[in-house]
């Protein structure tokens, strides 16, 4: 099958040609003929598998026919859940739309608004936007919703678990009731087919991917890990493979301590959630990208939709509590038919979420063996010298008070063994007493080896 027999005009074909696609994704072969019939959509398609080339080369070919769009007004709105996405919505549709006399913008929180009213006083064709950010523009008169041709609405599902559906509840009252409606969702829960059935008329079903089925090309495994070695762990493999790797953290605060323990071992790492501002989401995201950092260290909320071109690798640090994400998470990898590998490290604490994710997606995850040059607990880190000098310094002003924080008269060191099976580092480590852990310790020669910086590249 190849892009020619979909339907495409001339300029849209030369487009997907120079971004170097060969052969339209399944997603691709069904919605791009079927929006171009100009019926309704509701798509069961992961993030992956090609949907936004698939809904915005028809749109870019439908709304070329239509007048030129006035003032503060737009043919076609794009809602998705996440400014990453929206972005990124935004970047296909210049790259697929370059040969089209079309004007897009895309618009959502967390940065000055008046760019984006600037942008939509001319008018656009298609707007994306985050559904906040819309409702602001619209109440501030900035945006008129009375010529859109067209509503798409972008992982759905994930707009109602972030709980959008109150916004675009409103956002559906103000639209004319005359549109194209195209409804994409990696998941049909009930809740989705609800509010599909208040916004689709007899839409086209497509389903390319089954319901919660892991993208087959994704390499799937899982290291039992005690919970105080995930780190340790962590930055092992790391540094054995020097992938740029995708980390998912579940907590804001977890993904900034992660970022900062890898950066102070030598591996390039910055942190991407909800607490960080817009820009620097914005930067994290681009030098990721450019490949100056090795790792993104993201949470769930912030990681959807992210895309990033060949990601070889994703990190499940710690896994999620809703099997759903897990779908999400590894499905950075593996896009658009590319190999990935995604790897869970899994605590004692955390086999329930690992039997409910592997009940989802009807499939066991393969368990690997820790190698033996793993040496848990030996973290090197720059600042120890630094840590101590003022510990030391603390203890010695202070001497009539007993230290806070007294570090345990002995450590001990884990002995890691090729022959241990994952099961029993599990066992094991989960049954020494905590505060024998330390996190920052003595570096042994083989993690001083592994973690040396290495320059951004
Ligand atoms: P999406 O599911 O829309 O987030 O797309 C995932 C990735 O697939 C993006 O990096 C796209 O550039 C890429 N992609 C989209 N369509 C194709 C295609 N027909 N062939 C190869 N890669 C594609």
């Amino acid at each position: 099958m190849t892009f020619n027999t979909l339907g495409l005009s001339e300029s849209l074909l030369l487009a997907v040609q120079e971004t170097g696609y060969t052969q339209p994704t399944p997603i691709q072969v069904k919605s791009i003929p079927a929006i171009l019939t100009g019926k309704d959509l509701m798509a069961a398609a992961q993030t992956g598998t090609g949907k936004t080339a698939g809904f915005t080369l028809p749109l870019l070919q439908i709304l070329g026919g239509k007048p030129s769009v006035k003032s503060n007004r737009c043919h076609a709105l794009v809602l998705t859940p996440t400014r990453e996405l929206a972005a990124q919505i935004q970047e296909s549709i210049v790259t697929y739309g370059k040969n089209e006399n079309l004007r897009s913008a895309v618009v959502f929180g967390g940065v000055n608004v008046n760019p984006q009213m600037k942008a939509l006083r001319r008018g656009v064709d298609i707007l994306v936007a985050t559904p906040g950010r819309l409702l602001d523009l619209y109440q501030q008169n900035a945006v008129k919703f009375t010529d859109i041709d067209v509503l798409i609405l972008d992982e759905a599902d994930r707009m109602l678990d972030m709980g959008f559906i109150r916004d675009i509840r409103k956002i559906l009252a103000l639209l004319p009731n005359k549109r194209q409606n195209l409804l994409f969702s990696a998941t049909f829960s009930d809740d989705i087919r609800k509010l599909a059935k208040t916004i689709c008329v007899n839409p086209v079903e497509i389903d390319v991917a089954p319901r919660n089925s892991t993208v087959e090309a994704i390499s799937q495994k899982l290291y039992h890990v005690a919970k105080e070695h995930k780190s340790a762990l962590l930055c092992h493999l790391l540094g054995k493979n020097n992938e740029q790797t995708l980390v998912f953290s579940r907590t804001k605060h977890g993904a900034n301590k992660l970022a900062k323990q890898l950066n102070k071992a030598g591996i390039t790492a910055a942190a991407i959630h909800g607490n960080k501002s817009q820009n620097q989401r914005t930067l994290a995201l681009a030098n990721f990208k450019q490949n100056k950092v090795q790792v993104l260290v993201a949470t769930d909320i912030a990681a959807r939709g992210i895309d990033i071109d060949l990601l070889a690798q994703v990190i499940n640090f710690d896994l999620p509590h809703v099997p759903e994400d897990y779908v999400h998470r590894i499905g950075r990898t593996g896009r658009a038919g590319a190999s990935g590998v995604a790897i869970s490290l899994v605590s004692a604490d955390e086999k329930k979420q690992l039997r409910a994710i592997e009940r989802l997606i009807k499939f066991t995850i393969k368990e690997e063996v820790i190698d033996s040059e793993f040496k848990p607990g030996l973290i090197k880190t720059k600042e120890e010298p630094k840590q101590r000098q003022r510990q030391g310094q603390r203890q010695r002003t202070n001497t009539n008070k007993k230290p806070a924080n007294k570090r345990p008269a002995k450590r001990k060191v884990l002995s890691s063994d090729s022959k241990q099976t994952s099961n029993q580092v599990d066992k094991t480590h989960s049954q020494k007493p905590k505060e024998n852990v330390k996190k920052v310790t003595k570096p042994n020669n083989i993690w001083k080896k592994n973690f040396k910086s290495k320059p951004a590249k």
